[in-house]
């Protein structure tokens, strides 16, 4: 039997709020471990490496090497690192040329906001 559901809630931005400051100005802030001062982005709440609590944040300067990329039925999608943190994300590709290999964070107006890279500036 198939039945059709509609939920209508809302989350707090939480301890999340800080991160999602960030994504929606275009700004890459992680969460930072006390102990080693690792740097976590996407954010978390406990360092993987030494357990401790991850209760700060730093701003990264934003830019992302691409690791892996994929088009599926919504849209390009890229796993990047970004450059001073630990971890990799998965973010829109949509704006990036295919053989992108470096990217930036893209300020995004969604709600909640999203992950999304534009190509970095030639330098
Ligand atoms: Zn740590």
């Amino acid at each position: 039997m198939k039945q059709d559901i509609t939920l209508n809630y809302t989350l707090g931005e939480g301890w999340l709020a800080p991160w999602l400051d960030g994504l929606r100005e275009g700004k890459a802030l992680a969460s930072t471990c006390k102990e080693c001062g690792n740097a976590h982005f996407p954010p978390l709440r406990a360092c993987p490496t030494c357990r401790a609590p991850c209760d700060g944040w730093c701003a990264l300067n934003g830019g992302a090497s691409v690791v892996y990329r994929t088009t599926g039925a919504d849209g390009d999608f890229a796993m990047v690192r970004f450059d001073g943190a630990c971890g990799a994300a998965i973010a829109n590709a949509q704006a990036l040329p295919p053989d992108a290999t470096r990217a930036i964070l893209a300020p995004c107006r969604d709600a909640p906001p999203k992950l999304a890279l534009i190509p970095e500036p030639e330098t």
